[in-house]
């Protein structure tokens, strides 16, 4: 029976990260996937990196994303995988009037906290992004938000985590895991066992399944997060684009039925919502929608066409240019809003990093390097405190 230390499950970006950190730790890892790295939300999604600074008390969001942008850049700058990072910044479009004045009063109140922010009028919009639609008040603008291609950055940590030692196996799918007497993990993979001292659940939406395996209940919702693209063409956008719909500023999570953030309540639409860029290939890429799905990867072609109107009241130009493709992909959402990141409290030496619903591609690397360190050191960074997996895992009774 092939044997480690730690078990990865999962090589999306939270798997390969966790798995490249523990790797430079010097530890003795394994890391199954079913699929290939990259199959699943961490090669799909749009590759935009948000992050707003760190501000003057930095909580476990400016950990995750002002940790993982600089992860990004190392990946491309020091460690040399070219993985398309650009600290691009972001615009993000406001449509009325009554929205400008909720976001003046929102950057006056992220600035008093330390962050980087700044409200732009159109003209000032249009100064440094040209086709913005000169209909529209003017936009937040974040400077330090940035993007990459999201499959080759997931890549790059594998690739990153095997060069350290670290052994990706691909087309490995957990099948079983089996907690043996002392307290170690027999876990079974399509006819062969593997054994470790130590598992990582890694499986984005999935956890709930691997949960299921343990006799533990993850409470990680699937959701269909859709997209569409453009031909490519010459550079036109230069920033990330976004837009969010105001109520989600001020809405909780629930932890009962359905997580927060979502466009939809069942099939019935509540709210839309975009994000979007262009590609260093050309691709102009677009999507927004975030339904419960039950791992329906269909397109909605209605939702598509809503999400495109949207894009076009920001970016007119946009009218004229057809759809060339597009793909859906299923993001991890915890019922209560905030990622599972930590050592499930039910079983021994068993962990997770999940939950990062529809920021995880700018949150998985350091949320990776912070389960890591954890599992390393075998003290909980501070900051997982608000991730802490024994606020929501139950026992399957
Ligand atoms: C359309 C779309 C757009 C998005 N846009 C953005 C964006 O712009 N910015 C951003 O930050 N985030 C974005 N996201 C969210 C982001 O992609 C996810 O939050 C993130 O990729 C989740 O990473 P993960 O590693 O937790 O999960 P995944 O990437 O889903 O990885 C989990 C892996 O576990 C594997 N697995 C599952 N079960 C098993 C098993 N039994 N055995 C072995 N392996 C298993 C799967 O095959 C998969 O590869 C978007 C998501 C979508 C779908």
């Amino acid at each position: 029976m092939p044997e480690s230390e730690i078990l990865v499950i999962g090589g999306g970006i939270a798997g390969t990260s966790t798995a490249y950190h523990l790797a430079m730790g010097g530890h003795n890892v394994v890391l199954l996937e079913r699929g290939e790295i990259a199959s699943e939300a961490s090669g799909v999604n749009a590759g935009n990196i948000g992050a707003i600074g760190w501000g003057d008390s930095p909580n476990l969001q400016s950990h995750l994303t002002m940790g993982s942008l600089e992860l990004f850049k190392s990946l491309q700058l020091d460690l040399g995988f070219d993985i398309k990072f650009r600290n691009s910044g972001c615009i993000q479009a406001i449509q009325t009037e009554q929205e400008y004045d909720f976001i003046r009063d929102r950057v006056l109140s992220l600035r008093s906290r330390g962050y980087s922010v700044e409200l732009l009028t159109n003209r000032e919009t249009r100064s440094i992004e040209p086709d913005f639609s000169p209909e529209l008040p003017g936009c937040m603008y974040i400077s330090l938000r940035a993007q990459a291609d999201p499959r080759k950055a997931t890549m790059a940590f594998a690739s990153a985590a095997a060069q350290q030692g670290a052994r990706i196996l691909t087309h490995h799918e957990v099948t079983g895991i089996t907690v043996l007497d002392d307290g170690t993990y027999q876990v079974a993979v399509s006819g062969e066992d593997f054994h470790a001292e130590k598992v990582v659940l890694a499986t984005g939406a999935w956890c709930g399944q691997l949960g299921e395996m343990l006799g533990i209940r993850i409470p990680i919702v699937p959701v269909r997060g859709q997209m569409w693209a453009t031909s490519v063409l010459p550079p036109r956008v230069f920033h990330t684009l976004s837009e969010s719909p105001l109520q989600w500023h001020q809405e909780q999570g629930n932890s009962s039925e359905l997580p927060p953030e979502l466009t939809h309540n069942g099939e019935t639409r509540t709210t839309r919502h975009l994000y979007g860029r262009q590609t260093q290939a050309g691709e102009i890429i677009f999507g927004g929608d975030r339904q419960v799905s039950d791992y329906d990867l269909n397109i909605d072609a209605e939702g598509i066409e809503v999400n495109r109107g949207q894009a076009v009241e920001v970016m007119p130009f946009l009218k004229d240019v057809p759809i060339s493709r597009t793909w859906a992909g299923t993001m991890p959402f915890s019922l209560d809003g905030p990622p599972i990141i930590g050592k499930i409290p039910q079983r021994e030496n068993l962990y997770i990093v999940s939950g990062m619903a529809s920021s995880g591609f700018g949150r998985g690397p350091m949320a990776g390097k912070l389960l890591a360190d954890y599992i390393h050191s075998g003290h909980r960074p501070q900051v997982l405190a608000e991730s802490d997996p024994a606020r929501c895992v139950t026992s399957i009774e």
